[in-house]
């Protein structure tokens, strides 16, 4: 068997066990274990952006209510200085009455806001609620998947330990050169051999000049020029 022929081999073996390494990265139950995952993260990145919300709120009521008492007070105030002072012509009248509407008017305006806050929180409240519900129930979906999927991937991994040993086997009568030049093709094309066929590359069926065939045919190393590829006659 010329080095070739062994790197073939190998190559049949090494593809083997990258198809099946392949598959269990794409196991639709992997696959649906990482969209639970990046699911419960954006729950938690919204619960998050829900609390920090709700804080705000809560200081802009300490806010308000603090407002409200003081506005409270004035009033108050105005009451008080009515009842000493009361009002004796037409133009004190009018201002009192005014001072009054304007401390009413912020009353109304801050009591509004009250209510609106009051509000938006307790949406916030069932929205926080409800996404922590479903963050239950999507972590137990993913802790039983997660027990399916270990049972699969143990099985899987011990079926792909065999393979890699058998392709390291395989790796043992072939010089350093033939695989380093083996790895070195497979960075950026995969198998990196390809079979003579019909005088063409195996691997993306261009044609080889005459020249080309004569050293292909003699057993010594080839890459395709177009894609790569270690040439086997
Ligand atoms: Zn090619």
């Amino acid at each position: 068997m010329t080095q070739l022929d062994l790197l073939w081999e190998y190559q049949t073996a090494d593809t083997e066990a990258d198809m099946l390494a392949h598959s269990i990265r794409q196991s639709p139950k992997r696959q649906k274990l990482l969209k639970i995952r990046d699911y419960i993260r954006d729950q938690q990145e919204n619960l998050k952006t829900l609390e920090s919300e709700i804080h705000a709120m809560t200081d802009r009521m300490d806010v308000l209510k603090e407002a409200i008492s003081l506005a409270d007070d004035q009033l108050k105030a105005l009451q008080k200085r009515v009842q000493d002072e009361p009002p004796t012509t037409s133009e004190e009248i009018a201002l009192y009455i005014a001072e009054a509407e304007q401390l009413s008017n912020t009353l109304n305006e801050y009591d509004q806001e009250v209510r609106q806050v009051r509000k938006s929180a307790s949406d916030r409240d069932r929205r926080q609620l409800d996404i922590k519900m479903r963050a239950i129930k999507s972590k137990e979906e993913f802790d039983q998947l997660r027990v399916e999927y270990d049972d699969e991937y143990k099985e899987k991994s011990e079926i792909l330990e065999r393979l890699r040993a058998v392709a390291e086997e395989k790796k043992k009568d072939i010089e350093p050169e033939y695989l380093a030049r083996y790895a070195a093709i497979k960075q950026h094309c995969t198998p990196p051999m390809a079979k003579l066929i019909n005088e063409q590359c195996g691997g993306c069926n261009m044609g080889f000049p005459s020249s080309v065939l004569a050293t292909i045919r003699a057993g010594k190393q080839v890459e395709c020029e177009t894609c790569g590829r270690l040439i086997i006659g």
